[in-house]
């Protein structure tokens, strides 16, 4: 059983007469309870596929489903419709909204679903080392307080699938196990999952599963 497919990926991309191969022919299973690492090198897919995953970006070839549900070459609507019911997505740059503090930002999606949970959200942005700054905003915050901020964003309305780009980015060893703990504990807890884009030794460590991308293909194959 698995909560997330990707088949046969393609994502070219062109600009001017330059043709990108960011994907060719990417293919994953996700299961629940299962962390799996994507390792590659800059500029290899990873966050090309990872905004494939989450429907963000759309596959020029290949099909994704989440909970047996066509996400790929749908409506934006559609797309987010099911976004907001069964993924976590924290890409680079973070997904923060400007106007709204860190604690509403963390809300937003429960809200929106219906299931509001604030102490759920303030407890998990303790764990992650910001319960100083529950009503800062986010031009305030500093790099990895914005990736911190927003994987929180990403896991509080309890996701079937987190999809996460550096999550550890600019953080110091004791801060990057206390995010590793957090990304674990929500994976157990849930029988959720999580796709994670890194290049941080000691998450990959912690992975069920790691997969190396290169020159958007998986290495092995
Ligand atoms: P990674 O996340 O592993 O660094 P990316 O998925 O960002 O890799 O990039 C894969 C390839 O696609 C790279 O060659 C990159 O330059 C190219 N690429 C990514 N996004 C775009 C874009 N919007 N337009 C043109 N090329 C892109
Ligand atoms: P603990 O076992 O640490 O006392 P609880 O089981 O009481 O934590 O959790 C309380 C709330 O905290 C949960 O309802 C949930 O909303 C939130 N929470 C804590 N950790 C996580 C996590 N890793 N992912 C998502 N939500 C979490």
């Amino acid at each position: 059983m698995s909560v997330m497919e990707a088949t046969d990926l393609y994502r070219f991309y062109h600009v001017g007469d330059e043709e990108t191969r960011a994907l060719r022919g990417v293919s994953l299973d996700v299961r629940p309870g299962e962390l799996t690492v994507l390792l590659g090198k800059s500029g290899s897919g990873k966050s090309t596929l990872l905004a494939c995953l989450a429907g963000l970006d759309d596959p020029d070839g290949g099909v994704v489903s989440v909970n047996g549900r066509t996400l790929s070459r749908q409506p934006e609507r559609v797309r987010a419709a099911l976004r907001a019911e069964h993924l976590g997505v924290m890409l680079q740059g973070g997904n923060l909204i400007a106007h709204l503090n860190v604690l509403d930002n963390v809300t937003l999606t429960g809200r929106l679903n219906g299931k509001p949970d604030e102490d759920g959200a303030i407890k998990l942005l303790t764990q992650l080392g910001l319960a100083e700054r529950l009503h800062a905003f986010p031009a305030q915050l500093s790099g990895g307080e914005t990736a911190r901020a927003s994987l929180a964003a990403a896991l509080a309305h309890r996701p079937r699938v987190l999809l996460a780009d550096e999550p550890t980015a600019e953080v110091d060893a004791q801060t990057e196990q206390h995010v590793i703990a957090v990304i674990k504990d929500f994976v157990r807890r849930n029988q959720s999952a999580a796709v994670i884009a890194t290049h941080s030794p000691r998450l990959a460590e912690q992975a069920d599963r790691v997969l190396r991308i290169q020159d958007g293909r998986w290495q092995d194959a």
